[in-house]
């Protein structure tokens, strides 16, 4: 009854988290600097990948499960021709169609053709969709993006540019967006700028919009601002962009970004995100010192704010576990077994480092607890004389409905325990979390964040809570 329960959740859910987009505008390589910039932001989805390019006349998709490197080769990238390309990557899927959840989505409509990716989540997915059904849309996909393809498809308005404006104004929730026709290119982020979105130039006339600017380091992009929230940017040729605010701003940027999402290199919501991590680090240190013989990072994400805790304690700083960077997916059903051993598939801590040492190790979040129960088992199992756990963002007790991939809040091991439980259940000798407060003031109280992962609260309230 209750596995059927669970299935029923996963099949029901939109799917569109945790995603990479990129465009590029006004480049005779256009498709493989979108290559190159999935490449640079493959963290943020692994699961498939895909590039839509215009050549003016015509538009040429390639889309499929896999890595940019797998899915991609110099014959691929050849088809994709002409001066606009826009490009997608995928963290995970429910069900096994993944390949029609694979972006770009692509349609011929009455005005001709349309490509769309998408990095975010519409809260009101479910009636849109539902609506659209009712009126006789058919869907291939699961995913929300498809919900615009259709509202803009079905819009009474003439230009393109009005009926995304239409499309737009329909959906609610988090979206960094970019379409493309023959010949235009257009960048969209919700009111609430949830997820990143940053404009750069390339070449000697082009333009380049991404999630993250780690993209327009590895092109040789300069960057010149991020997209504003509300904003539409129109990009069509012998022009520069033409910017439009569709929406009043209300930012509320995905603090979750800084703690583990983005790249340490990024620059996001106007902030370098390795510095934040560090501070975070530190603020940690100030706020659970415990003494120990050892700093030792969860790489690669607890890297940063172990560094930043060593600093701050004094404490040395130790790589004492190994990642290895080739572990990819199983291709075995995900069950709890798996999921164990893909830790140990992925982390191996050095037993001459550790013997006999009191450490503290450090991870960006805990999500379920798997982890860190597995890496405490390791410590302990490598001599390790006492384990405590310092994570550096506060206990995740709700899912986010943003667009990143947090299970549904009972299966968040801080939703249904306390932390002396759950430093019981991941059998380390101490276990203490950054306060919301502490990770405020380290990533700084200039700007508006989204913490709802942390606190429940949330700023569009999502239809399926
Ligand atoms: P868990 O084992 O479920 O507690 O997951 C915790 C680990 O997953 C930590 O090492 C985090 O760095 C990492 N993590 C946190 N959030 C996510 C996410 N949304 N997707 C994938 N991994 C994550």
């Amino acid at each position: 009854m209750e596995k059927n329960h669970f299935k029923e959740i996963e099949v029901n859910r939109e799917i569109n988290e945790e995603c990479a987009v990129v465009g590029v505008f006004n480049n005779s390589d256009a498709s493989k600097l979108a290559y190159f910039s999935l490449f640079s932001m493959q963290h943020r989805g692994q699961e498939a990948c895909g590039i839509s390019s215009s050549d003016g006349n015509r538009m040429h998709t390639i889309k499929d499960r896999g890595l940019v490197t797998g899915v991609f080769d110099d014959n691929k990238i050849a088809t994709l021709c002409g001066d606009i390309a826009i490009g997608h990557t995928r963290y995970s899927t429910a069900g096994d169609d993944s390949i029609l959840d694979a972006q770009p989505v692509y349609a011929r409509y009455d005005l001709g053709e349309m490509a769309i990716v998408h990095n975010g989540n519409f809260t009101n997915a479910k009636s849109v969709r539902d609506k659209l059904i009712k009126k006789g849309a058919i869907f291939q996909t699961h995913m929300d993006t498809e919900n615009l393809i259709h509202l803009i498809a079905k819009s009474d308005k003439d230009a393109l540019l009005d009926r995304i404006i239409d499309g737009v104004q329909k959906v609610e929730g988090a979206y960094s967006l970019l379409f493309s026709n023959e010949s235009q290119m257009f960048a969209i982020r919700d009111p609430h700028g949830f997820r990143p979105l940053s404009l750069g130039r390339v070449g000697e006339d082009g333009y380049i919009v991404a999630s993250e600017t780690c993209a327009f380091d590895l092109v040789g992009a300069k960057f010149i601002r991020d997209v504003r929230p509300g904003e539409l940017l129109i990009f069509e040729k012998g022009k520069a962009p033409k910017s439009m605010q569709i929406a009043e701003p209300t930012p509320n940027h995905c603090i979750f970004e800084y703690v583990y999402f983005s790249r340490p290199d990024s620059t996001v919501f106007g902030k370098n995100v390795y510095s934040l991590r560090k501070e975070m680090g530190r603020t940690l240190a100030k706020e659970s010192y415990v003494e120990a013989d050892m700093v030792i990072p969860v790489p690669d994400g607890g890297v940063p704010a172990a560094l930043g805790y060593a600093e701050e304690s004094g404490i040395p700083f130790n790589m004492a576990i190994v990642r290895n960077h080739y572990v990819g997916r199983t291709f075995i059903e995900p069950t709890q077994e798996i999921r164990d051993l893909k830790v140990k598939m992925k982390l191996s801590p050095m037993s001459e480092v550790i013997s006999g040492k009191r450490v503290i190790i450090i991870d960006d979040s805990i999500v379920r607890g798997t982890t860190s129960r597995q890496i405490v088992r390791m410590l302990k199992e490598a001599g390790a004389k006492e384990v405590h756990m310092r994570v550096s963002s506060p206990q995740i007790t709700h899912s986010c409905y943003y667009g990143v991939d947090t299970p549904e809040k009972e299966k968040l091991i801080a939703h249904n325990y306390d932390t002396p439980t759950i430093a019981n259940y991941i059998e380390a000798d101490s276990l203490e979390y950054l306060s919301l407060d502490g990770l405020l003031n380290s990533c700084g109280r200039d700007l508006n964040y989204c913490t709802s992962c942390f606190d429940g609260n949330y700023v569009v309230e999502p239809e399926n809570s």
